[in-house]
């Protein structure tokens, strides 16, 4: 078994709806355990116009080898009407390994850590949440590069439900 971690991304279509269904999707994988979810996150379009993004990160359990893991990536992601008409264009859904155990791998199409994690707040945010000890290989404590992206807009969004039961399951670190 291998702890991964996956930011999820959507600005096209019902975003929310899409982020929880796809989060329903891997969980339902026998080969997937879902340990932790974050909250969901507005973000600004980074490169790129169109409307605000929703993302999130899950940590996972799983005996998907990485390859495999990228694999049904995409096959979620073209599930929920993933299209690629340009680069950084507007996406149902957007599914990227930001962290694969302790490996660092570097092939043309694979890259882990993802190369933009520290970057981006949209994935550094949710993940330090849920994760906020993490060392990323290669580059050290995670909370570390917050600073560096600390212009870029990034809201937590209220969860919608207010009943006390979720509350009490999102203090234990929103475990599903
Ligand atoms: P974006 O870079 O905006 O997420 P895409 O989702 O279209 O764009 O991904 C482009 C390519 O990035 C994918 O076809 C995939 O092979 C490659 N890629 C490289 N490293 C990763 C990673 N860690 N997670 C997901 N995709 C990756
Ligand atoms: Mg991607």
């Amino acid at each position: 078994m291998t702890v991964a971690y996956l930011g999820l991304g959507a600005n096209l279509g019902d975003a929310r709806q899409t982020l929880k269904d796809a989060v329903v999707c891997l969980a339902q994988q026998h080969t997937i355990a879902v340990l932790a979810k974050s909250s969901l996150y507005r973000t600004a379009p980074i490169d790129a116009g169109g409307d605000d993004y929703l993302n999130c990160v899950v940590k996972l359990d799983t005996t998907l080898p990485v390859r495999h893991l990228l694999a049904l990536c995409h096959k979620i992601e073209h599930h929920f009407g993933r299209e690629r008409p340009f680069r950084n264009a507007p996406r149902t859904l957007d599914l990227d390994i930001l962290l694969y155990g302790e490996q660092s791998i570097e092939e043309p199409d694979l890259i882990v850590p993802h190369p933009r994690l520290v970057e981006r707040a949209f994935a550094l945010v949710p993940l330090i949440e849920i994760a906020p000890q993490l060392v990323i290989p290669q580059h050290g404590r995670a909370d570390a590069f917050l600073a560096a992206v600390a212009d870029q807009r990034i809201e937590k969004m209220k969860n919608p439900c207010q009943c006390s039961m979720l509350g009490a399951s999102a203090d234990k670190g929103e475990r599903l």
